[in-house]
C-alpha cells in the first residue's frame, strides 16, 4: 500500500513521533473493558453471576459493599492484565516503528501495556491515571504508591472474590481506604507530572517535524483525539495518522497532511514495522553509496598532493636527485 510507504518515510524522516491510543489499542491486545464476552466470563465468571457485573469498566467504578470485594475485583484484574502480562505482537511492531526516535506516549489506557512492554515509563502520560499505582480514596494527600506488588500478594490469596481484611492496604495519612489511581471518582489526583512531561515534549519539538500516530481512538474521543488534531493543525510541520477500525475521522482543515487508515491495528502495525524496515534499508543503502564515495574521493584528494609533497621533500635532500626521480616515477 503507497500510504504505508509514505507514512513509514514520514515516521522515520521525522524528529519525534507523538502516540495516542485508547481502547482500541487495548481491544487488540485482548482486554476490552466494555464487554460481556468470553475473557470477561473465564476471569469474572463467578463475580458477574454474583453481583450482575457486566464488564470489567463496571467492576472499575461499582461501590463494592466491603474493601474485601473492591480489592478482590482489582487484585484478579491487575494480576491477570498485568502481573501475567506478555508483550503482544502489536506493542513489539510499535516499538519497531519508533526504534531510532524520540517519542511519547499520550493514552486513556491504564493498564500499563507500554510501561511492560519496555516503552520508558517518563515518556508515557496515562491521562486517567493507571492501575499499578494506587491513591489515598479520600485523597488526603497527593502521592501516588505503587500497587503491583500488594495485587500480587492480594490475588494470591483471593478466595470468591475476596481477599483476607489483614491485607487491605490502608491509607499510611489518615488510615482509610486506599483506591487504584483511575479516574473513576471526584477523588482522583490528576497525574500532574506525566502532563508536565508532555507539555516539554510539546515545546521540545515546537516547529519541528512531529508525526502524531494515533491508534484506536474513536471519532467522538475529546480527550485525546481532538486535542492531537488540533495539535497538528496549528503545527507547521506536524502529520496526522489515524488508524481505527471502522471510524476514521479527520477534520477538513489538517486533512492533507493527515492520514486515515480504517482496519484492524495489529494487522495495520505489523505492514507499517515492515515498510518501516524497508525504508531503513534503503536508507541504510544509499548512505553507504554516500560514504563510499566519500571515502574514494577525500583519498584521491589526500593522497596525491600528500605524495607530491613527499617526493618534493625527497629530492630535496637526496644527493642524487636525478636517479631518484627517475625511480620515484617508475
Ligand atoms: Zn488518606
Amino acid at each position: 500500500m503507497d500510504e504505508l510507504k509514505q507514512i513509514a518515510k514520514k515516521i522515520k524522516d521525522s524528529d519525534a513521533v507523538l502516540i495516542g491510543a485508547s481502547n482500541g489499542l487495548s481491544i487488540t491486545e485482548g482486554l476490552h473493558l466494555f464487554a460481556d464476552n468470553q475473557a470477561f466470563e473465564d476471569l469474572f465468571g463467578d463475580i458477574k453471576k454474583k453481583y450482575g457485573l457486566r464488564c470489567i469498566l463496571q467492576g472499575m467504578s461499582a461501590q463494592w459493599p466491603t474493601e474485601e470485594e473492591k480489592w478482590g475485583f482489582w487484585s484478579r484484574l491487575i494480576h491477570h492484565y498485568c502481573g501475567k502480562y506478555q508483550e503482544s505482537p502489536v506493542m513489539s511492531d510499535l516499538k519497531e516503528i519508533v526504534d531510532g526516535k524520540d517519542y511519547f506516549i499520550i493514552t486513556t489506557n491504564g493498564e500499563c501495556h507500554f510501561e511492560l512492554s519496555g516503552f520508558s515509563p517518563e515518556k508515557v502520560y496515562e491521562v486517567e491515571g493507571n492501575w499499578l499505582t494506587m491513591q489515598c480514596a479520600c485523597a488526603c494527600h497527593d502521592t501516588l504508591y505503587p500497587s503491583l506488588d500488594p495485587a500480587e500478594k492480594m490475588a494470591g490469596a483471593e478466595k470468591d472474590g475476596r481477599v483476607l481484611s489483614a491485607m487491605v492496604p490502608r491509607c499510611p495519612k489518615c488510615g482509610g481506604p486506599m483506591q487504584i489511581h483511575m479516574e473513576t471518582d471526584q477523588n482522583f489526583i490528576p497525574e500532574t507530572k506525566g502532563r508536565q512531561r508532555f507539555e516539554a515534549f510539546l515545546e521540545q519539538y515546537h516547529g519541528e517535524k512531529l508525526v502524531v500516530l494515533e491508534l484506536g481512538i474513536g471519532w467522538r474521543n475529546q480527550l485525546i483525539k481532538a486535542p492531537l488534531m488540533r495539535l497538528v493543525e496549528r503545527e507547521p510541520n506536524a502529520a496526522y495518522v489515524t488508524i481505527n477500525l471502522g471510524e476514521v475521522y479527520i477534520t477538513d482543515n489538517i486533512k492533507e497532511k493527515s492520514f486515515g487508515l480504517d482496519g484492524y491495528l495489529g494487522e495495520i502495525l505489523s505492514e507499517l514495522k515492515k515498510e518501516c524496515e524497508n525504508y531503513n534499508t534503503r536508507s541504510s543503502r544509499y548512505q553507504e553509496k554516500v560514504t563510499s564515495c566519500i571515502k574514494k574521493q577525500t583519498k584521491k584528494r589526500c593522497c596525491i598532493p600528500f605524495s607530491r609533497l613527499f617526493l618534493k621533500f625527497q629530492m630535496l635532500f637526496d644527493p642524487y636527485r636525478s636517479t631518484f626521480c627517475r625511480f620515484g616515477r617508475m
